[in-house]
């Protein structure tokens, strides 16, 4: 088992793209790490310098405790599966899983219990004679975990693991993983643009951008306070409500609403107030404004309210009796749950 450790860390391709720019991370033993961004962002390319199929042009990375920036990929105690899995198209699932023992020139009847053992855990035990082109994506998914996992590695790399797999088996697939992970407490760092994923599998999640991180941290903490105005918006899964407005005394003028301030600021003072749609229920009393779209949720509405310059999305709660379009309503932000951002889009703290 071991941690991985990042420091002033950069990947610059040979045409000069600075992929990953003077990152620092720590990755603790043990963890369910995600690495989340947008496509382009550098995620693979970071991934791959941890595993050393990307040389670092700059900083250090070590695994363990120990300084592997200049060792070989094989011998970093890494195993990483690829975002198309590379499954070998002409050998059977058991010898697939049982490829890295092969390179290792295990003896046949250990490569067969490994096989056989990794294939249970990961229900793939009536499969092991199937070549991957009969396989479902869901089953390739696994075939290639269960690889990864029979090289007894001491940190899992997973690229896009759970991308090419549709959305039911997606969520069937990330609970499988989460208690793989678990039960192996495996170190494991994965990468994903989707934001849904990384706040329900992670134990933390690095925010990147341009080859840099925005911003780590726990699902919650990323959630419920992001730490700039771009994280803000790509976290979440309706987009946080973000509007312009202007410090007056001790509030902000936003929304036809004297709203409160969290930090002394000048009067005059352009800021953004940031406020998710989960933290602003639809009420008799708050920002007042006119409903203008319902979106029912099942349990709960989205609810879109054209304020006095701008607009506000907020929920009902359930049992809330349904808003219909044109109703004189309210817009109520918990406490805690403001959000206040300066103009150069860090946040300066919340009320
Ligand atoms: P992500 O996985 O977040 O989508 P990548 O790490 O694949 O991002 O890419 C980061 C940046 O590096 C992008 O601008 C991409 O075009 C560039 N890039 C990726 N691979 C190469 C390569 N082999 N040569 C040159 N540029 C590359
Ligand atoms: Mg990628």
């Amino acid at each position: 088992m071991a941690g991985v450790e990042i420091g002033g860390l950069s990947t610059v391709y040979p045409n000069g793209v600075r992929a990953v720019d003077g990152l620092d991370l720590g990755v603790v033993d043990g963890e369910l790490f995600a690495l989340l961004g947008p496509s382009g962002c550098g995620k693979t390319t970071l991934l791959r310098t941890i595993a050393g199929l990307e040389q670092a042009t700059d900083g250090k990375v070590l695994i363990g405790g120990r300084d592997v920036t200049r060792e070989q990929p094989g011998s970093r105690g890494v195993a990483m599966v690829f975002q198309d899995y590379a499954l070998f198209p002409h050998m059977t699932v058991a010898e697939n899983i049982a490829y890295p023992l092969r390179v290792r020139r295990a003896p046949k009847a250990r490569q067969r219990e490994v096989a056989e053992r990794t294939a249970a855990g990961l229900s793939l035990s009536g499969l092991l004679d199937r070549r991957p082109g009969q396989l479902s994506g869901g089953q390739q998914q696994r075939t290639a975990l269960a690889r990864a996992v029979a090289v007894e590695a001491d940190v899992l790399l997973l690229d896009e693991p759970l991308s090419n797999l549709d959305a039911r088996l997606r969520l069937e697939a990330r609970t499988f993983l989460k208690r793989l992970q678990r039960e192996l407490a495996l170190t494991t760092v994965f990468v994903t643009h989707d934001q849904a994923e990384a706040l329900a599998l992670a134990d933390r999640i690095a925010v990147m951008e341009s080859g840099r991180i925005r911003q780590l941290g726990t699902p919650r903490e990323v959630f419920q306070r992001p730490a700039d105005t771009f994280v803000a918006n790509f976290i979440g899964s309706t987009p946080m409500n973000l509007l312009d407005g202007v410090v007056r005394g001790d509030g902000v003028e936003c929304v036809g609403a004297l709203l409160p301030l969290p930090a002394d600021l000048a009067d005059g003072t352009p800021v953004v107030v940031g406020v998710r749609p989960e933290y602003l229920t639809v009420a008799a009393e708050g920002i007042a404004g006119r409903v203008s779209i319902v979106e029912n949720l099942g349990v709960t509405s989205l609810v879109t309210l054209e304020c006095a310059g701008g607009t506000l999305v907020g929920l009902t709660v359930p049992e809330q009796e349904e808003p219909a379009v044109g109703d004189a309503l309210h817009a109520c932000p918990a406490p805690g749950r403001l959000l206040c951002y300066g103009e150069d889009g860090l946040l300066l703290g919340a009320v």
